[in-house]
């Protein structure tokens, strides 16, 4: 599980800055459950529990599920309240083919506005990549690797638009057993938005979902 600290006395004062950064951070705290396995498709998760759990009242626990909820980590079922959600192959193959047409636009728009800080965050989530020791690390450091292409666009509308996009394709790649596999397209990638090329890093970007989405598949569904 994910570690969230002891909520503080002042965190449960009813100052409203507190307020919102403690379900942020109880959101956080409860994506990256999910994304880890700690609560698999199907695991009902009830407010009172996750009150308990976080060590949070029930107001921001009930404020992170739903928001988790619009995430699309959540989903209703009848019979069970709120629980995980199960995905079906079609699922991801919908998910993948808006990431691959945001992503492209992002890179495309990376290397028109990308500034040398980002290039070198860039570069560093790719070394910090390949130099992680366990699976877990390099999921993070890919994970953050795509969140600074959005952020190297410079482009606002899109990075609301991908932000809970690139959290359930993040869930969804961490099925991928070898997560180093990628390492050769992002080295590509970062050096096109470096670059300034725009139409080199929008196709390698394209070809680079369209293999991520092969390995998630097979990863998920089996070879097929
Ligand atoms: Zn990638």
């Amino acid at each position: 599980m994910s570690v969230m600290s002891p909520i503080s006395p002042e965190a449960s004062s009813t100052n409203v800055t507190d307020s919102v950064s403690l379900s942020g951070r109880l959101l956080d705290s409860l994506r990256s459950d999910v994304m880890t396995g700690r609560y698999p498709p199907g695991y009902r998760l009830v407010e009172r529990d996750v009150a308990d759990t976080y060590g949070v009242s029930r107001l921001p626990a009930r404020e992170a599920l739903q928001a988790l909820r619009a995430e699309g980590f959540l989903e209703v079922r009848k019979t069970r309240g709120l629980v995980v959600r199960s995905w079906t192959e079609r699922d991801v193959s919908e998910l993948f083919d808006i990431r691959q047409a945001l992503e492209a636009m992002a890179c495309r728009e990376a290397a028109d506005n990308r500034t040398d800080d980002d290039v070198a965050a860039l570069r560093a989530a790719v070394v910090a990549a390949d130099d992680a020791r366990d699976a877990t690390a390099a999921h993070d450091a890919n994970a953050l690797f795509h969140q600074l292409l959005v952020t190297a666009s410079h482009n606002r509308t899109l990075g609301e638009i991908m932000s809970p996009i690139l959290f359930r394709v993040q869930w969804l790649v961490r099925q991928i057993p070898d997560p180093h596999t990628v390492s050769h397209d992002h080295h590509e990638i970062v050096e096109a938005i470096a670059a300034g090329d725009g139409e080199l890093a929008e196709s390698l970007a394209g070809e680079h979902a369209e293999r991520n989405r092969r390995t998630t598949l097979e990863a998920m569904f089996g070879a097929g």
